[in-house]
């Protein structure tokens, strides 16, 4: 079974859909992980990112997949590197380019092969996987996203600049010429600005059960 989770920055999809895999034991998949680990690799061989041919190519050369749960690049573990400034700062630049998006989306449906999975980002339910038996929009308004990064506390930026960058991206996410944010025909739409982690999950999982795949 597929459940897809689509919606901005910050609205609290890693959290749910980890928290969700946890309770039914489905493969979580991160993929703004994937986009994250090639703006790392970007950064690290200090490719300029609007030489559009050189970042297509770092997006050709290097592998990105899951082992044991974590982002490997390579085969070496990056998780810890992927929460940076300096990434959230281009990550949605670099995953605005079309060619980039149909490399990265190859990488994430072979990490998804044979598996019930949960997976979350910005075009699961609509590109990535169409076919996902559930199909959620998880929002939530921008200063309780921007209050949350700061709260996760890998940014050294104020709660002001944290908005700042979080409206750029959600500006770049929901107009990028391909696989771009947005609502789903056939998603549901919940808002967790004013419901607690448990709260989602317990829909999320209800929605799940509604598909028989789970005792409620
Ligand atoms: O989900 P997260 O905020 O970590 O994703 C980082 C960035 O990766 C997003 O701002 C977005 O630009 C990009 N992304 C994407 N498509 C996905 C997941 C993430 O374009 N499926």
């Amino acid at each position: 079974m597929i459940v897809a989770i689509d919606g901005p920055a910050g609205a609290g999809k890693s959290t749910i859909a980890s928290k969700v895999a946890e309770k039914t034991g489905f493969f979580y998949l991160n993929t703004g992980n994937f986009y994250r680990a090639l703006s790392y690799i970007i950064i690290q061989e200090k490719i300029d990112i609007s030489d559009k041919d050189a970042v297509i190519k770092a997006a050709e050369k290097h592998k990105i997949g899951i082992i044991n749960k974590k982002v490997h690049l390579d085969g070496k573990d990056v998780e810890n590197f992927l929460r940076s400034d300096a990434v959230d700062a281009i990550v949605a630049q670099v995953s605005a380019i079309t060619e980039v998006r149909h490399i990265i989306n190859e990488q994430i449906q072979k990490a998804a092969k044979n598996n019930d999975i949960i997976a979350e980002g910005r075009d699961m339910t609509t590109v990535v996987f169409p076919n996902a038996e559930v199909k959620i929009y998880l929002d939530a308004s921008i200063e309780k996203r921007a209050k949350r990064r700061l709260d996760q506390g890998t940014s050294v930026k104020s709660l002001e600049e944290i908005e700042e960058n979080i409206k750029t991206r959600d500006y770049i996410d929901t107009n990028k010429e391909y696989g771009n944010l947005k609502i789903s025909e056939d998603a549901i739409y919940l808002n967790s600005s004013d419901l607690t982690i448990d709260e989602v999950c317990e829909k999320v999982l209800s929605e799940i059960c509604k598909k028989g795949q789970l005792k409620s």
